[in-house]
């Protein structure tokens, strides 16, 4: 029979994915000892089953029923009873944390009866009117649907009545009023009466909280986040312990390090005389963890213990919510934390340190993605002068946008043309979402590190200072001021510095990351401080280059790239495109090739090419000597290098109607223009086709490679060139190129008495090409995966314009997850890759394959292709870190 409830004992880490992440936690730290409000856990698969069927699933009022009585016979108090009433917390907690997303029902158990029942038993009237008043609004707006501003705007309205500034200012007869209020508010907005039924209350809280993994929060999460929509959330239901009992009691958050920058230490926020929401909801100023030593230094004390516990226990940075209910600790939930890039190379290196984790654990806990924002430029310091405005560095890195006001603008100028924007609020809650995933950086006036607007930007990688209190953020009249009176209008730009907590007026100017310069120069051009980041870093990359099987090389087309690329670490070039070579000064020559008339024409072109070329190899491989470097036969459609079409015919009929007799050169290019247009010129006359019908341009490229070996070999090198053929669809069409360049080999190897064996392999990049790769391998040395085309041909988008046209729709109705431009397809180009891999290497066991296309460089599909068994990835030279960081994950 399916089991749907376990009391906390029966719980543990093992089963996350039915006990959800909270769930499981919980258990996990009953089991520790730590003192953790006993309760309940209904599973993720009672919540499937639920929303499956959209009834309960048989036997979970059963089940729900007999724990609550258990729990109630250990608390020897029922659920609602009117002395002294049990009340209990319904939370959502899914198997992937998504802070905020899902609902909470706090409180449930209270009534006109058993709030006073509360009020004796705690002795304090206010306090029991204060938990009627939070569960009637959450349970109002959460499960009977009203508006949650109604209930806001009810109590803003009572605030300005009694001339307060907090809720803790309001007495026991304002929250009875205010109770009323709000069932009134109720009563009118459903026609319903708030249920008085304790067990009524609970089982709608339940039912509300499975419901809210479908909203539309939840799934605008899940979808950014890339967490599957089918997993459900478990819900929690625990008894009730109060922070809001007065000033000795209170609620907190805590990492057991600082997930900004990873420095040991705890670190975390705490709001006396509160409820747990009222922490990260900013609602009132936090005061730092320090303060509660100074508060309460017994339960300080506890806490330093227990989340001591934790970290060796779960040897990871935990975050914790805690509540102390009149000097007693209680742990309310543990997680291993979310933190930013830089934590998580800073605290994977100090664990292994420590002795906690293994080399091997480390690097498992940190990304290329991660590494990638570290790579990211920051502000110029010498150009920043006093800032706007200082908060909490929340989320690092460096953003410039237009400020904006709230979560609907932010959208609405980011899909209007992409603008950067700014996101500028109070707090921020979960209904700024969209904005903030709209937004480059986020700022807010209240909130400490922990806050929501904290956690969400550090969870997405953005830009974020909270806490800025010296900001008065006004939503309605769309603008900030600051203390010293600087307005700051809607759309004036901001930069934000989440590294430093610093905000300024106008654009700062960038400059490159200290990681990715040391990364590049090694860490010899030190400035005297040993940077402890950079470190971290390169321990993590030192331990994937020992433990990787993917080899990563990169996409550079000139020496200096080449160069960068090799400080980088790559381990040779996967790409060097020709048709950039033919950009610049050089059109000229690639026009007359064009325009030729005669064949004696053309091969003029061709003989004033080839020096040229000859000179760009020759700089490349002494760039990258003794280590491959695999050049590419043009590949582009001729008439990119011939002028736009459009102006040119614009040019001569102005020119006509002037009365001018046109220019002949521009009339016989319109005519070359004319000839070779093409419907789809990505489908058209480029790649090998373009060497099989125009006479002698494979042979100029192959002379000036093979000339540049020579050179090269002369001047005491080893250069290791590779021609590749580009959009091979069949094994005649790379046997034709390939004869021609055999022919100009072996003629310049005995022309000039040096033996020039360049291996010659083609791209794979189109359908025809990977299921008829055996036959191709059985004449080509190597492959390399053009996933770029191989995206565009098998799916049949065109890779210049559907990112644009409709990727965002489809990326909203879930046909897919993320681009498969950025991420490799794997169920269908992947299975190409897949397919080629192993009919090549039947036909040629010595073949050798790898991946040029722009996903060399993304980390998931990194790890695809080192399961496909790739022998490299290739992507440009600053993605080389990243790369080199997921292959060695991946091969762990
Ligand atoms: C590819 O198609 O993936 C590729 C690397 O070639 P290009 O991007 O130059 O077409
Ligand atoms: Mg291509």
């Amino acid at each position: 029979m399916v089991r749907y409830v376990y009391d906390f004992p029966d719980g543990g880490r093992e089963k996350a994915g039915l006990l959800g992440g909270k769930g499981a936690n919980l258990a996990e730290m009953t089991r520790l000892g730590l003192p953790v409000p006993p309760g309940f856990t209904l599973t993720t698969e009672a919540c499937r089953d639920f929303l499956a069927t959209g009834t309960e699933p048989a036997g979970l009022t059963r089940e729900l029923s007999a724990h609550l009585a258990g729990l109630e016979e250990a608390a020897g108090r029922r659920l609602g009873q009117r002395d002294d009433p049990l009340l209990v917390s319904v939370r959502s907690g899914a198997r992937f944390s998504m802070p905020g997303m899902m609902e909470t029902i706090l409180d449930v158990g209270l009534n006109d009866d058993s709030v006073d029942g509360l009020a004796k038993a705690s002795g304090s009237e206010r306090f029991a009117w204060d938990s009627y008043r939070r569960l009637v609004q959450m349970f109002g707006s959460t499960v009977m649907g009203v508006g949650a501003p109604l209930f806001e705007e009810a109590l803003d309205r009572l605030k300005v009545l009694r001339g307060v500034p907090d809720d803790v200012h309001l007495d026991a007869a304002d929250l009875a009023g205010l109770v009323e209020s709000y069932k009134e508010l109720i009563r009118s907005e459903t026609g319903e009466e708030f249920p008085q039924s304790p067990a009524d209350q609970l089982r709608r809280a339940v039912l509300a909280v499975f419901l809210s993994w479908n909203g539309e929060r939840a799934r605008l999460y899940r979808r950014r986040e890339h967490i599957p929509d089918d997993l459900g959330t478990a819900v929690n239901v625990q008894r009730m312990v109060f922070g809001n009992l007065g000033a000795d009691s209170g609620s907190g958050v805590a990492f057991t390090r600082d997930p900004a920058t990873g420095r040991p230490g705890l670190y975390g926020d705490y709001l006396p005389d509160a409820q747990g929401e009222d922490v990260v909801a900013g609602i009132r100023n936090t005061v730092p963890l320090a303060g509660l030593e100074r508060l309460d230094p017994h339960s300080y004390e506890q806490l330093r213990e227990h989340m001591r516990t934790l970290e060796r226990h779960y040897r990871d940075l935990c975050d914790i919510e805690f509540t102390i209910e009149r000097g007693k600790l209680w742990m309310l939930q543990t997680r291993v934390g979310k933190r930013t890039a830089e934590a998580a190379f800073a605290i994977a290196a100090a664990l292994t340190d420590e002795g906690l984790i293994g080399a091997d654990e480390a690097l498992s806990r940190v990304s290329g993605e991660g590494l990638a924002r570290l790579m990211f430029p920051r502000f110029d310091a010498s150009a920043t002068g006093e800032p706007l405005a200082r908060g909490l560095p929340a989320s690092p890195g460096a953003a410039v946008g237009a400020a904006v006001f709230d979560s609907a603008e932010a959208v609405r100028r980011h899909a209007a043309g992409g603008e950067p924007v700014v996101l500028v609020r109070q707090e921020t809650n979960p209904d700024d979402l969209p904005g903030m995933v709209a937004a480059r950086a986020v700022l807010t006036s209240r909130g400490g590190k922990t806050s929501h607007a904290a956690v969400v930007a550090r969870g997405m990688g953005k830009v974020c200072v909270c806490g800025a209190e010296d900001v008065v953020v006004d939503t309605a009249a769309r603008r900030l001021t600051t203390r010293d009176g600087t307005v700051v209008e809607e759309g004036a730009v901001l930069s934000v510095d989440g590294s430093a907590g610093t905000v300024y007026t106008g654009a700062v100017p960038l400059v490159d990351s200290t990681v990715m310069r040391r990364l590049e120069t090694g860490d010899t051009d030190d400035d005297g401080i040993p940077d402890a980041l950079v470190g971290a870093v390169t321990r993590a990359l030192d331990r994937a280059d020992e433990v990787r099987r993917l080899e990563v090389r990169a996409n550079a087309d000139t020496p200096e790239d080449a160069a960068r690329a090799r400080r980088f670490g790559a381990q040779g070039i996967g790409l060097c495109r020709t048709e950039h070579m033919f950009l610049g000064e050089r059109r000229r020559l690639v026009e007359r090739m064009i325009l030729a008339g005669s064949d004696t024409d053309r091969d003029r072109a061709l003989e004033d090419l080839l020096p040229l070329q000859r000179q760009d190899f020759t700089g490349i491989l002494a760039a990258m000597d003794g280590l491959p470097v695999t050049i590419r036969l043009l590949d582009p459609p001729l008439h990119e290098f011939l002028p736009d079409r459009l102006g040119l015919a614009t040019r001569l009929a102005a020119a006509e109607a002037r009365g001018e007799t046109p220019d002949g050169h521009d009339a016989d290019l319109l005519d070359a223009v004319n000839r070779m247009h093409e419907e789809n010129p990505m489908l058209g006359l480029r790649g090998v086709r373009l060497g099989l019908v125009v006479p002698g341009l494979v042979a100029m490229q192959v002379r000036a490679v093979a000339e540049a070996v020579v050179e090269r070999v002369r001047a005491g090198g080893s250069p290791r060139a590779e021609i590749m053929v580009p959009l091979v669809g069949d094994v005649t069409e790379f046997r034709l190129a390939r004869e021609e360049v055999d022919r100009v080999l072996a003629d310049v190897s005995a022309t000039f008495g040096v033996p020039v064996d360049c291996p010659v392999g083609t791209m794979i990049e189109l359908p025809r090409a990977a299921l008829t790769a055996g036959r191709i391998a059985e004449d080509a040395e190597f492959f390399s995966f053009g996933t770029n085309d191989l995206t565009q041909t098998t799916w049949g988008f065109s890779r210049d314009d559907v990112e644009a046209a409709f990727f965002s729709a489809y990326l909203d109705k879930g046909v897919f997850t993320a681009s498969p431009f950025e991420t490799i397809d794997r169920e269908g180009v992947g299975r190409l890759v897949e397919i080629a891999v192993a009919e090549g290497r039947s036909a040629r066991p010595s073949l050798e394959t790898g991946v040029c296309g722009e996903h060399g460089g993304d980390p998931e599909s990194v790890h695809f292709f080192h399961a496909a068994g790739l022998d490299y990835v290739s992507c440009s030279p600053f993605r080389i870190p990243v790369a080199r960081l997921e292959a060695g994950r991946a091969a762990l």
